[in-house]
Order: C-alpha cells, then structure tokens, then sequence
C-alpha cells in the first residue's frame, strides 16, 4: 500500500513487549513500561501481520524491548512465518538469551537476526547495558552463524567518549568473521542524549578510507553498505540524521501497546486496540490504511524533536 507521498510501505517492525533485559544507558528512561498482561496478544499480533501483508507487508521485524523475553515467541514466529505474502521474517535482540535457541527459531521460519552490541570490552559491554553479559553475546553470535540466521548483523550505536576507541575493533570483526557490522547514529529518543555524543558516518568514513561503497541490497534499505579488501562481512552505516533516508522509507511500527507509529522520529500514532476487538478485519484495515496515510513525508528529529517514548517501547 502506497502512503501519501507515493512510498510502498511494505515492512512491518513489530515490538511485541516493552520489557527488556537490559537497561542501555542511552535507551530505557526509568519510566515505567507497559504491564504484561496489556501487552498484544500473539493472536492479535499474528493478526494485524495477516491484515497487513494483505495490504502488501512482505518483510516483518520482531522488536522490542527484548523480543526474547515473549514466553510465546515461538507461537509468534511461526504464526507469521507461516503467512501467505510474508517472505522474510527477522528479529532484533540483545541476544542475552539467544544460545539454546537459535536453531529453533530458524525451524520455526526466522529468516536471519540482527543483534546489538555496543561494546567488545566485557566491563564496558556490562555497564553500558545495566547488567548484560558479553559471553551470552558471543555465544549467541556462534550459534545463530551454525543456525544459519545469515546475514547476521550487529547493531552498534556509537557514543562520543563512550565507545567510539573501539570502532576499529569491531572492523575487525567484520573482517575476521562473516558478520555485517552496521554503525548506527545515535538519535535523539531515549536517555540521557547529547547532540554531540553523536558521531556522523563521514567522520567515520574519512578514517577508514579502505572502506568502498557497496550497492543497496534491497529497495529502502537504511544501511549504506561498504566492503573492504579482505574483509569478510560489510561494514554498514546507519545515519538518519546526517544522511536522512526518508524519501525511500517503506516501514511502520507497531507496538505491543496496540498503537501505530507511522514514523520513528514523529510522535504521531495511531490506536488499532478498538479495531481489534472487532471480529470482522474491516475495521482494522481501515486503521491501518488510515494510520498509512498519515506517515509525515520526513522525520522530525534534526529539529528540537523530543520523543515521547524511548526506543524499547517503540521498538528501535
Ligand atoms: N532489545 C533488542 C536489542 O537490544 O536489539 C531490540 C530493541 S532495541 C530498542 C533496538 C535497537 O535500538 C538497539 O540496537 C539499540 O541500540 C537501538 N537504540 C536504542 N536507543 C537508540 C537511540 N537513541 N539511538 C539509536 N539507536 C538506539
């Protein structure tokens, strides 16, 4: 389905709780998060994926808060798996709990995960996240590679003075191993954010000119790829802010609270909750469509932009 400025939105990011393991520095505020019991069902979430690949939805992202914290997410993953019109199905985690379980969740349908890391250094990694233990990480990374949940991507938000002496170390991991490492800009949602904690792509680019541009994979991709000589995954740079890829975006959000956000970087949504009691789809649908027409034709957040909500419960 087109939105109103002609854009084919045809990928679905579901956060299916707001409940998270960790506590990044730079995500979680200490307000409280949606009650378990309010959070969507797996019904309905499978639900308004099956209304929405109607509508042309073909690629579903799993979210969060920490998706793996959904005791029924093996119900979840393979009820949308199994949609007709979905032809990839992928999941963002902090894979704190992702060892002993990659293997089913590529039997149950998921085609590939991409897992955040925002520090190679075990004392960093654990205070960064409030608590997260680097091993379960690796581990995670080892087993999802023998799963076959490929590309695997690692996320790494990169913060002024924080952990921006170990962009070389992850390179190096893109070199080393058959990982793509996508360096993301930090936005301002969330905790704690300082203008200039952020460090845009060209900066990082200008340092490493062995890295050469790659051409997108698939249509409205955020990441600018680039490859290096020797290299054994691709080095990615996620830059909404200091290269803004709204004009191609073909996403919305749903959160697990039942609300639609068209955009991450504006704060309008809209409730499918009332449509969702209905038994007939109609009224969800027209929600949706609704909700679709709505999406700003840019994001908001290179002004004075301040979200509402953090990245757990929008589900980054
Ligand atoms: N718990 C899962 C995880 O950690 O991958 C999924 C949810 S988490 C909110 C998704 C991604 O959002 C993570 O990679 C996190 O680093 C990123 N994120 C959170 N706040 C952000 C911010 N202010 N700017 C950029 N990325 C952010």
């Amino acid at each position: 389905m087109n939105d109103s400025f002609g854009r084919d939105i045809t990928y679905l990011r579901l956060s299916i709780t707001e409940r998270c393991t960790l506590r990044c520095a730079y995500c979680r505020a200490s307000e409280g998060v949606c009650p378990k019991q309010e959070e969507l069902s797996a019904h309905e979430l499978i639900r308004i994926v099956r209304v929405m690949a109607g509508m042309g939805v073909s690629k579903v992202r799993l979210t969060g808060g920490e998706p793996m914290l959904r005791k029924d997410l093996d119900e979840i993953v393979g009820g949308i798996a199994q949609l007709e019109g979905i032809s990839e199905l992928v999941m963002t985690t902090n894979a704190q709990h992702l060892a002993g379980r990659a293997h089913r969740l590529r039997e149950l349908g998921l085609s590939r995960l991409n897992i955040s890391l925002d520090s190679l250094n075990e004392e960093r990694y654990h205070s960064l996240t409030g608590g997260g233990e680097l091993k379960r990480v690796l581990s995670g990374i080892d087993e999802a590679l023998g799963a076959g949940l490929t590309p695997l991507k690692l996320n790494v938000v990169l913060i002024r003075g924080v952990n921006d002496d170990e962009i070389d170390a992850f390179l190096s991991l893109a070199k080393d191993r058959p990982l793509d490492v996508r360096f993301i800009e930090l936005m301002p949602i969330g905790n704690r954010f300082k203008a200039n904690a952020r460090i845009p792509t060209d900066e990082i680019l200008a340092a490493h000119p062995n890295l050469k541009p790659l051409p997108p994979r698939e249509k409205g991709q955020p990441a600018r790829e680039y490859a290096a000589e020797g290299f054994l995954g691709r080095v990615g740079f996620i830059s909404p802010l200091s290269h803004k890829f709204c004009a191609d975006c073909n996403r919305v959000r749903v959160m697990s609270d039942g609300m639609l956000r068209p955009c991450l970087g504006s704060n309008a949504e809209v409730s499918l909750k009332e449509a969702l009691g209905e038994k007939d789809d109609a009224a969800l649908e027209a929600a949706i469509k609704g909700a679709i027409r709505c999406k700003p034709k840019e994001h908001d957040m290179c002004g004075p932009f301040v979200s509402q909500k953090n990245m757990s419960k929008i589900g980054g």
